[in-house]
């Protein structure tokens, strides 16, 4: 059995119970980064093999981990931060253990994407997530896309690239089209910026962009 395992996203206490007794219960832990990982089962008084699956290694590491769920073993899959599979590593493992019948579950908890939705005050009834647009190749055509996308659109960007990106959603998008930058949610430092493209913009150019990003866009209207 896999049991897919969110992890807090900045605040500890948004460790859920399962999540604990779920990690308590496991055989082993597959981890993004075993020393991020290793450090939270460390708060929470746990200890269990670690074992490593990352971007790099995912597909050198899926054997030996499909063999021992096989044999029976209770595996956890954490990530760094959030819900695996989710802007990060998961989908390879989740998939290759559905077409092995190894039985699947993730439970409910911490994901970034939510809290700045819903927080936005941007229509939440249907939408796309994103994440992270490629830098490079395909990336126009995607700005595209989500300019002429008629629902809420949800990015996961990087802070050093935060006024890139509002340039071009305002370049695509005009100026007035509503967005919200969700930064450091569950955080000491947690702020909605809410208002025009052109606003949000002007507020992130007079500062240094830190921290963790979300970015909400308005879907359009006319
Ligand atoms: N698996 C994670 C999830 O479920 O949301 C996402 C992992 S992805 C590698 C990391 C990105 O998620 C960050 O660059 C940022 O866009 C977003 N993110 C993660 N934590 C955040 C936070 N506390 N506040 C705002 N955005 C966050």
């Amino acid at each position: 059995m896999l049991t897919v395992v969110p992890t807090p996203i900045g605040n500890l206490e948004d460790i859920t119970l399962r999540a604990l007794r779920v990690l308590r219960q496991a055989d082993f832990v597959i981890a993004e980064d075993t020393r991020v990982s290793g450090n939270l089962l460390k708060h929470f008084d746990i200890k269990k093999p670690l074992l490593s699956f990352h971007a790099a290694n995912e597909h050198k590491a899926l054997e030996s981990i499909l063999t021992r769920l096989k044999e029976g073993q209770k595996g956890a899959l954490v990530s760094d931060a959030g819900t695996p599979g989710i802007s990060d590593p998961g989908f390879l493992l989740i998939r290759a253990c559905i077409r092995e019948g190894i039985a699947v579950e993730c439970l409910p908890g911490p994901t970034a994407f939510v809290p700045a939705l819903v927080a936005s005050g941007l229509p939440c009834d249907v939408f796309t997530f994103w994440g992270f647009l490629p830098h490079k190749k395909g990336r126009h055509t995607q700005l595209v896309q989500i300019a002429h996308s008629e629902h809420t659109i949800v990015l996961y960007e990087s802070p050093h690239r935060l006024l890139k990106l509002l340039e071009e959603l305002q370049l695509h998008c005009g100026a007035d089209r509503p967005i919200c930058v969700a930064r450091e949610i569950s955080k000491l430092h947690e702020e909605m910026v809410r208002g025009t493209v052109a606003e949000v913009l002007a507020y992130f150019s007079q500062k240094a962009v830190k921290g963790e990003i979300v970015v909400v866009v308005a879907g359009k209207t006319s």
